[in-house]
């Protein structure tokens, strides 16, 4: 090992990210680095992250973590997508799987063909009847893909709803297994080098300090390190975003356990429900500007379907990102980072990218300044093309029922997303620049959700004998249909994997 490797890694801050963060850290560079991990007893945790996307699957993985112990420890249920409600237009409803919706066809994603035989096939199925994932959904079925990844009933990916608190203990269990020490203190001060202003230490109000070469600032939305100590500015999305404030509660199990998150649109925001093995996890998400707080908790309880177990807990929220995440020898991943409102449940998932890009330009005592332009570049990138994603439900609503749906059709866009729109409606074709991310599919899903219909098609499927495509939706259609027919009940796989079966 050099004499410049980094011998001692400071993470500030115990709630999801941190422990994310302690866990792969304490896997990869174990016995040759010391980690620590400073949380304050004072200070709560979010700890409402709890729809995930199919990466947090491979997250486990890399940890050599059973899929069986974590549906346990964690509680949670599988997720094949979101169910939309009432987004587009009052009474609309759609499904944003984690999948294709079909086979492609002549390289062509299936929705295409679907749109060419929409235009003259009288009481053609929606387009999601094409979709295993949306049906796997609708009739409360799971099993997780298995087999040849290109066949038409296999070609999908899932991911988990879970209890977030517990994820960040059974994460806490695995990191400290494996030799990071876990200090409880509040930190007060910071110390750093009077030339170089690297911290280089952190000083808890009982007076301990901390030193380390590198510091991870997990703190939340405060950015204590990345904000308090280098003012990496913050970068406002609010004109885009405007929703800054939701209330969540927890309310009793229901019979079904829903493979599927729901997201129903609101007059001025949206509400979740995610199904857990012990309990739903409810929320509204809304802009106070539209609504006061006092009526938003009414509409969350209103749209509870099963009793609240507790009383509504009020969050607050500026939607968008930390200017910088990476500063000298300060690398900020979490809440600390930037928020984005949980419509995609991205937040788990850019934690997980962001400590893998850490892991993979993992510094040396220098820092050098271009392993931190890098992952701030990937970083901004992630966040931006996330944000544009989640604008686009917005965006295309047709709601005028609300000043907060008339304010969202009218505001402005980024130049990407005004670009994938207007192609979208023009030609048919998607404009992928999310390669890590939400693909064509994901694009289509939310654009033919929302009412957006293509003015032309793609001249390839359009010279495609319909008779033929037709034959060929029919014949996948009905292979779903059946593979989904055999496939056991949510519930049921649920009790096998967990062992209560
Ligand atoms: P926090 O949970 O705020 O943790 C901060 C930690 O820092 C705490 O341990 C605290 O004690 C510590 N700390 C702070 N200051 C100090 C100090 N001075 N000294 C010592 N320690 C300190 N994400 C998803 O992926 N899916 C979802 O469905 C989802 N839903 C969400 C819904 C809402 C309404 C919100 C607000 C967020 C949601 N998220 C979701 C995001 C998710 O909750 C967060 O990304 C995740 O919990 C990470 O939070 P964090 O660890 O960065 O911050």
């Amino acid at each position: 090992m050099s004499d410049k490797a980094i011998r001692k890694i400071v993470i500030v801050g115990g709630g999801t990210a941190g422990w994310m963060t302690a866990a792969p850290l304490a896997l990869k560079l174990g016995p040759t680095c010391e980690i620590v991990l400073v949380e304050s007893p004072e200070i709560g945790t979010v700890g409402v992250g709890e729809s995930t996307l199919p990466t947090i699957t491979y997250y486990n993985h890399a940890l050599g973590i059973d899929s069986g112990e974590f549906v346990r420890r964690t509680k949670a249920t599988f997720k094949l997508g979101i169910d939309f409600v009432d987004w587009g237009h009052l009474g609309n409803r759609f499904f944003h799987g984690f999948g294709d919706y079909g086979p492609p066809i002549e390289n062509r994603p299936a929705f295409m063909a679907w749109q060419r035989l929409a235009r003259d096939v009288k009481d053609l199925p929606p387009y999601e009847e094409w979709s295993l994932t949306a049906t796997m959904a609708h009739a409360n079925r799971f099993v997780p893909p298995h087999g040849e990844a290109q066949s038409p009933t296999n070609a999908y990916s899932y991911a988990f709803q879970f209890d977030a608190g517990l994820y960040a203990l059974y994460l806490r269990e695995y990191a400290t297994a494996r030799g990071v020490q876990r200090i409880e203190g509040t930190v007060g001060e910071v110390e750093q080098h009077p030339e170089t202003g690297f911290i280089t230490a952190v000083k808890l109000a009982d007076g301990r300090r901390v030193e380390g070469d590198l510091f991870v600032d997990c703190t939340g939305f405060r950015g204590l390190l990345i904000e308090g100590v280098y003012q990496a500015g913050y970068e406002d999305w609010s004109a885009m975003l405007p929703c800054n404030s939701a209330q969540a509660v927890p309310s009793a199990l229901a019979d079904v356990k829903t493979p599927y998150t729901r997201s129903t649109a609101k007059s001025a925001g949206w509400q979740w429900r995610i199904p857990l093995q012990h309990r739903n996890g409810n929320g509204h998400v809304y802009c106070d500007g539209f609504m006061s707080d006092e009526e938003a908790g009414r509409v969350l309880l209103d749209g509870l379907d099963t009793a609240p177990l507790d009383t509504p807990r009020q969050l607050r929220f500026t939607t968008g990102r930390r200017r910088k995440s990476w500063i000298k020898n300060c690398v900020a991943i979490g809440l600390s980072s930037g928020f984005l409102e949980p419509l995609e449940s991205t937040s788990i998932n850019i934690i997980e990218l962001a400590v893998g890009w850490l892991v993979q330009f993992f510094p040396d005592r220098d820092c050098s300044p271009e392993l931190a332009d890098e992952f701030n570049r990937l970083v901004t990138q992630r966040y931006e093309y996330v944000r544009d994603f989640i604008v686009l439900h917005y965006k295309l609503t047709s709601r005028t029922d609300s000043e907060f749906w008339r304010y969202c059709a009218a505001m402005p866009v980024s130049d990407a997303l005004q670009h994938q729109i207007d192609m979208f409606r023009a030609t048919g074709h998607v404009a992928i620049y999310d390669l890590q991310g939400f693909q064509v599919d994901s694009h289509a899903a939310i654009m033919l959700g929302n009412g957006l219909r293509p003015e032309r098609c793609d001249q390839i499927i359009e010279r495609m004998d319909p008779r033929s495509l037709l034959e060929h939706f029919q014949k996948v259609h009905a292979t779903i249909r059946q593979v989904v027919g055999a496939m056991p009940d949510h519930g049921a796989f649920l009790a096998q994997v967990a062992g209560t079966a």
